[in-house]
């Protein structure tokens, strides 16, 4: 199986600065394997950056299994904080992607960044959002109308840099010839439905050009967050 990825992140029309980090940082391809992360922090001042950055830099150096690598992001979390106070309380979502060659890959997550698969044309979000809102959602409690705006949409029940055992999801997936997958921030999924989603993945004929497009139909939506976005199309 051959992948073609592309990445794009972009801070947005509101914030001065882009608390999101993506691996890799330019586009390529492979017939091997190939490693896909990103991740959007949070804290005060620039520890949001700090938090995303680390995670990244941990998860892509560290050799083991995916398990191994988030927990390993984790610990770098805590131990910057440890070192310096002022970063207390920053933390940040990851969402990883391992490709191996003969066409399956694994997922890992923590937080509201989310994954997609466009297959033959239908879009469907294969990660699940560690938010309060999402769990009021399964409960029953709101419906997805209010779900969509409501207070809290924000607050993670889950995140890299709070507690040392993470509970980390993780999911393997077999891939077919014109699979195109989405990673993205939630600067994307708070501007723009699926269905725009969808429409985006499916009019740009390349990873390049989808992942910019993404990131313009969220900055014409408000661009009220970091956006970022991987596409990795399988061929
Ligand atoms: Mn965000």
């Amino acid at each position: 199986m051959r992948y073609q990825w592309a990445t794009a992140s972009h801070k947005g029309r509101v914030r001065t600065n882009n608390e999101d980090s993506v691996y890799p940082e330019s586009s390529g391809s492979s017939d091997d394997a190939a490693l896909l992360v990103l991740a959007d922090g949070m804290g005060g001042h620039v520890a949001g950056e700090v938090a995303s950055s680390i995670a990244i830099e941990t998860a892509v150096t560290n050799e083991g299994p995916v398990e191994t690598r988030v927990a390993a992001a984790n610990h770098a979390i805590l131990e910057q904080v440890r070192r310096d106070p002022a970063l207390a309380g920053m933390g940040t979502t990851l969402t990883l992607l391992e490709l191996r060659a003969e066409g399956s890959g694994t997922f890992a997550h923590v937080g509201d960044s989310r994954a997609y698969l466009l297959r033959s044309g239908t879009l469907e979000q294969v990660t699940t959002d560690h938010t309060i809102v999402t769990e009021y959602l399964r409960a029953g409690k709101i419906t997805p109308q209010q779900a969509a705006d409501h207070p809290q949409r924000h607050m993670l029940t889950r995140a890299l840099g709070l507690i040392p055992d993470v509970d980390v999801d993780v999911f393997e997936m077999t891939f077919e010839p014109g699979d195109r997958v989405l990673l993205c921030s939630d600067g994307l999924t708070d501007m723009v439905d699926d269905d725009t989603i969808a429409d985006a993945l499916r009019s740009m004929p390349t990873a390049e050009e989808a992942v910019w497009e993404l990131v313009e139909r969220a900055n014409k939506a408000g661009g009220h967050d970091n956006v970022t976005a991987v596409v990795v199309d399988v061929q």
